[in-house]
């Protein structure tokens, strides 16, 4: 029967942006996939209703506390859910014998470690957490080899990408001589950079064309996003920084391109709706519905695009920076960003001191030789330059 040879699915961050999407792709198409285990951070009445409706094996919440609420609520409802707490869980529903693939939808670096194990065991990983892939770096690229695992990615841009490809990755080297990826700019692509400092964490949060968590969102403000995806993209692809672009495309229908050697290049279009590629990953190479709508060309009026400038998004530059410095400088970069977009969340950092944060930790911290060859040491660099960030916070905020 078709039930037999369902896919067995984890998905890391359930109840965030990703999670919902992904969860929706799944719903139709019930006789394909099966969820194996669900994961949470603190909203344990979405858990709860998600546990419900697809009665996985396992649920997960880092949270001890807010592990035993669901608990106690799934009991009441009869439930055979196993809820399990700790960190350290997400990498045993990740890396579980009876998982087929996992979702790897938890934003930041708190989603490295499960990524990891998902890759360590061969799994095909799903991979749209892309502060992971940025910490991880050639170590993550590593895992996946010695693991014989399938990385997929999920990000909107290198899905492109990765759609514009053939499947034979030995190819890809000879074949691209550079990627296009596309930026919608954000909410303030046309704002007077002079009144940066005035913005809200509401307005950087209303995202032209997608709806996503508050983090990326504020990313995509910054276009921090696009520079976490240019490193993203060196990792997935193995590309030198020099071949990677970005062009700003307010229109969000060209996803991205592959420029070919023969100056050929492929561009994947579509509705910006990220079950297209969230659909892709689960079944590549097949094509599934993924519930989105028909992209109605005759409908549009332009296409456009243009270079971004540098004196309004600064912080898309440190990408490249990063890369050309020290093995583990984008680790920095990324740990500097989280606790500075934090802070602009928690409105303890104005909107423009987030690249100023960023740049200052890239000045003052240095990667240690050996710091990037292990999981353990990626993670007290990732742990250092957040106690650094923290005390910059805190003058900048007095
Ligand atoms: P979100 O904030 O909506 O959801 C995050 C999920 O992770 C939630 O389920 C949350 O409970 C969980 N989580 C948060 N912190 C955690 C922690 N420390 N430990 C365990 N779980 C934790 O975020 P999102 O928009 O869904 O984005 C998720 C990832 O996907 C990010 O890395 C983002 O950059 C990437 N991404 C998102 C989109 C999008 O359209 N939303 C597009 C491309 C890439
Ligand atoms: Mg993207």
């Amino acid at each position: 029967t078709a039930s037999f040879q369902r896919q067995r699915i984890s998905v890391l961050g359930s109840t965030g942006s990703i999670g919902v999407n992904t969860l929706d792709v799944l719903s139709r198409h019930p006789d394909r996939y099966e969820v194996f285990a669900l994961s949470a951070m603190s909203r344990v009445d979405e858990l709860l209703a998600q546990c419900l409706h697809w009665q996985p094996r396992f649920a997960v919440m880092p949270d001890t506390a807010a592990a035993a609420r669901l608990r106690e609520r799934l009991r009441e409802q009869g439930s055979r859910t196993e809820v399990l707490d700790g960190a350290p869980a997400l990498c045993d529903i990740a890396a579980h014998p009876d998982v087929d693939m996992v979702m790897g939808a938890i934003v930041g670096a708190a989603g490295l470690a499960p990524c990891l194990a998902a890759a360590r065991a061969g799994k095909r990983l799903l991979l749209a957490n892309k502060e992971a892939i940025v910490v991880g770096g050639a170590l993550f690229m590593q895992a996946v080899a010695d693991g014989g695992a399938t990385l997929l990615p999920i990000d909107s841009e290198h899905s492109a990408i990765f759609q514009c490809l053939p499947e034979d990755r030995s190819t890809w080297a000879q074949r691209i001589d550079h990627i296009v990826l596309t930026a919608s700019g954000g909410p303030f692509r046309q704002r007077d950079p002079a009144t940066l400092a005035a913005i809200t964490p509401e307005q950087a949060c209303a995202h032209p064309n997608w709806v996503m968590g508050r983090k990326i969102s504020v990313d995509s403000a910054t276009m921090m996003n696009k520079a976490l995806e240019v490193i993203e993209a060196r990792w997935l692809f193995g590309l030198d920084p020099a071949k990677i672009r970005v062009l700003i495309h307010p229109q969000s229908i060209v996803h991205s391109m592959v420029v070919c050697r023969d100056m050929s290049v492929l561009a994947q279009m579509g509705t910006p709706d990220m079950r297209v590629p969230i659909a892709y990953g689960l079944s590549f190479p097949a094509r599934i519905d993924a519930g989105a709508s028909r992209l109605e060309l005759e409908k549009l009026s332009a296409l456009s695009f243009e270079e971004a400038d540098e004196r309004r998004f600064p912080g898309l530059f440190l990408s490249w920076r990063a890369l050309r410095a020290a093995e583990g400088t984008t680790t920095v970069l990324n740990a500097a960003n989280e606790e500075a977009v934090d802070a602009f969340l928690n409105r303890r950092l104005r909107f423009d001191q987030i690249h100023r944060l960023n740049v200052q930790c890239l000045d003052e911290l240095l990667p240690q030789a050996g710091e990037c060859s292990s999981v353990e040491g990626l993670l007290s660099l990732d742990a250092r330059v957040r106690r650094h960030a923290q005390a910059l916070i805190t003058s900048l905020a007095a």
